[in-house]
């Protein structure tokens, strides 16, 4: 069908005149081949919403009346900009509509106390309902057909809710059905990203920054020829410009290079957003909404020629366990596999394990939202240890940061790790624990809080990114 996905972020729609432009973007392709459209919620609406429910739960009626006042604003104000008169009254119905379903959902929070976590991604996924029913008005009042779709009605998930799982026999089989028939009549979907739900009906989300994933999800779903996702920088960096100023743009990156950037923090792409198209090899542009004629970053299957270290990126809001046999009878890999085992059972995410065989230790590094569920899991693994003595109390150390550099070309540079350290130690920055990350394109390596920015910066001059 030769259809394009073309996936816009929150600041791509933040506004009338960002929407106006990004419609604009997808009108001009939809001219000489099929499209179809992911949008995200409007800029800073989805912590907006998330902030609301917080409010709700503390019965803060001021909080939450201010929020929502806030959320009419935004959308009502997008609509009279962008819509002739004649179609307004329609859609600012439909707008309140969905504002009023997020607020019933809301207040039943505000009476129990409490935020379910499914009535959480129910009540988020509003925002790109919103974006997604505005942007599609605008595309027909200026003529051009489309649908606002629900990507609730598509994505199939399993019910790990707030991180949910596309389950992707039953979405192909949705997307067939539901998209294929729009796409073949010559109508632009417009669907919602970041949502999806479960085989029963219940509304899941994919994780925060989840529509680039949702746009994925459905490139393969309908074996898109191309993915293109939108954002407000010129592509792929060798490090996020809002760190390092000199960060250059990366004409090409690998899935790999991209994957490894985007588990170690590099907010551009969302994590699982590759391994739905790696397969089917959909090629994938990230490209500029704001600056569309600039080429943007591809991410290809290999790159002509690999060059050692290419970018380097951070994460803050980590934490860093430790623990360690405090006996003869039982090895440091015992304690290991039975804390691997306990973590393997929730669905928390280790970042980077280092280990010392000489201590019969090891550390590993998880965010610092999933700290308090690693320790309970932790602490339920290795009950008997911990009571008898065998494991040493578990360390946490949460002034920690993760840097990770990755390069496919880093392999077979000689020194480069050595490089990297000397760089980081100049700066007086103290690394606490390496770690060659989950393949040889990522050395991933932590320090202390306060000096990981400076760290970037100093491997970003040191392996010559910006040249
Ligand atoms: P969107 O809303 O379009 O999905 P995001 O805010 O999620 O956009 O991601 C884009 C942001 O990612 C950029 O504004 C930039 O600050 C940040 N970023 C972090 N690392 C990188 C990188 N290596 N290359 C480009 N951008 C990066
Ligand atoms: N709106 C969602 C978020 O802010 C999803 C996304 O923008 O990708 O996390
Ligand atoms: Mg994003």
């Amino acid at each position: 069908m030769n259809l394009l996905v073309m996936k816009f972020g929150g600041t791509s729609v933040g506004t009338a005149a960002r929407m106006r432009a990004s419609a604009a973007l997808v009108a001009a392709e939809a001219k000489t081949r099929p499209v179809l459209m992911v949008v995200s919620a409007m800029s800073k609406v989805t912590d907006l919403l998330l902030d609301t429910m917080k409010h709700a739960e503390a019965g803060d009626e001021a909080g939450l009346r201010h929020n929502i006042n806030e959320l009419e604003k935004r959308h009502e104000t997008a609509c009279r900009h962008l819509l002739p008169e004649p179609q307004q009254e329609a859609v600012l119905q439909s707008v309140a509509g969905l504002i009023a379903e997020f607020e019933r959902i809301v207040h039943g929070m505000r009476m129990l106390g409490d935020r379910p976590i499914r009535s959480v991604d129910e009540a988020v996924a509003i925002g790109e309902r919103l974006s997604a029913l505005i942007v599609a008005a605008f595309l027909q009042s200026e003529g051009i057909a489309a649908q606002a779709v629900n990507g609730a009605d598509v994505i199939v998930t399993d019910a790990v809710f707030g991180n949910a799982s596309p389950l992707m026999e039953a979405t192909t089989a949705k997307a067939s059905q539901l998209l294929s028939p729009l796409l073949e009549a010559g109508c632009i979907p417009v669907v919602t990203g970041f949502n999806g739900a479960t085989t029963d009906g219940r509304c899941t989300t994919l994780g925060r920054g989840g529509s680039d994933f949702s746009a994925s999800i459905l490139s393969a779903a309908l074996d898109a020829a191309e993915l293109w996702i939108w954002t407000d920088v010129d592509g792929i960096m060798t490090a996020d410009p809002r760190l390092v100023p000199e960060a250059k743009v990366l004409a090409q990156v690998t899935f790999g290079e991209a994957a490894e950037l985007a588990y170690n923090g590099a907010k551009v792409l969302h994590p699982r957003t590759l391994a739905p198209l790696v397969e089917k090899g959909i090629p994938v542009w990230s490209k500029n909404s704001f600056a569309p004629d600039k080429p943007g970053t591809q991410i290809v299957r290999v790159l002509s020629e690999a060059k050692g270290a290419r970018a380097v990126t951070s994460m803050r809001d980590v934490a860093l366990l430790s623990l360690e046999s405090a006996s003869a009878a039982l090895s440091g890999a015992h304690v290991m596999a039975r804390a691997l085992d306990a973590l393997a059972r929730t669905n928390i995410e280790v970042l980077a394990i280092s280990g010392s065989s000489y201590r019969q230790s090891f550390c590993f590094l998880v965010r610092s939202d999933d700290l308090p569920r690693t320790i309970e899991a932790l602490e339920a693994g290795l009950t008997l240890e911990l009571a008898h003595g065998y494991a040493k109390p578990i360390e946490v150390d949460e002034q920690v940061g993760l840097l990770a550099v990755v390069g496919e070309g880093m392999r077979g540079t000689q020194g480069l790790a050595g490089r990297i350290f000397t760089a980081i130690s100049r700066e007086r920055v103290n690394i606490i624990a390496i770690a060659q990350g989950s393949s040889e394109l990522t050395i991933a390596i932590v320090v202390r809080r306060d000096g990981l920015e400076k760290a970037v910066r100093a491997v970003h001059a040191e392996c010559h990114m910006a040249q």
